[in-house]
């Protein structure tokens, strides 16, 4: 199922959302359905990125997904959609998944940080990367997806994603085409983050980045489907 702001949501997940969350006290139980997950993240006041954003942004996916990919946070398109991976690196990360043969439709995708940070510059809103405590104070998000979804694979897109779903900063060049056991459950792979082929300078830069990360997704697709 996909995640949706609080316009859509029950009133029952709504009222469980808010006794999860509370002016920043947290119960001990995490939700127990992505739905309730959904409208838990639209109250979540564990650090102060949802104060600039305009709403959470959860995964979207089906529920039973072999395969979870993590990115870092939502983008300024996102932010404002309410749904991961719509913006430009979610065309690339489209892009990347039909030549990895991987159908994004069967696969849960999210982030590792579930609100947009950034900085304003006059009426632009400037990406700003996610420092550790807000990665940190955000596993508690990331941790009840994979706990709802238990899938067999996740794929961490970029440093960030890394540091959400393997706790240590794990640089992403030495780690790619391998499989690492994660605690809970699982195995885990590294690629770059989909925006990095954006940012590749040259034309043979961005296919060179966009060829490595179709191989990591063919790879954890397999892993997954095995
Ligand atoms: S970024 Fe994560 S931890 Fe911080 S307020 Fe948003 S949902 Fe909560």
């Amino acid at each position: 199922m996909t995640m949706r702001a609080p316009s859509n949501i029950s009133t029952r997940a709504a009222r469980a959302a808010e006794r999860i969350s509370r002016d920043g006290a947290w119960g001990e139980d995490p939700p127990a359905t992505l739905e309730a997950l959904g409208a838990g993240l639209q109250v979540c006041r564990r650090c102060d990125l949802w104060r600039a954003a305009t709403q959470a942004v959860g995964g979207a996916g089906p529920s039973g997904a072999a395969l979870m990919l993590v990115g870092e946070q939502p983008g300024d398109q996102e932010d404002l959609a309410g749904a991961p991976f719509v913006g430009p690196a979610g065309r690339v990360l489209d892009r990347a998944l039909r030549k990895a043969g991987a159908p994004r439709e069967e696969i849960y995708v999210t982030n590792a940080v579930k609100h947009f940070k950034h900085d304003l510059r006059g009426k632009r809103r400037l990406h700003k990367t996610p420092g550790a405590g807000e990665v940190s104070a955000c596993r508690w998000w990331l941790d009840a997806e994979r706990r709802l979804l238990r899938p067999k694979v996740i794929v961490a897109m970029g440093a960030t994603a890394a540091l959400g779903v393997f706790r240590r900063p794990t640089p992403i060049g030495a780690n790619r085409g391998r499989a690492f056991p994660l605690d809970g459950g699982g195995q885990g792979v590294v690629t770059f983050h989909p925006s990095f082929v954006l940012r590749a300078p040259e034309e043979a830069g961005k296919a060179e980045a966009l060829a490595a990360i179709v191989a990591d997704l063919k790879f954890a697709w397999e892993l997954a489907a095995g």
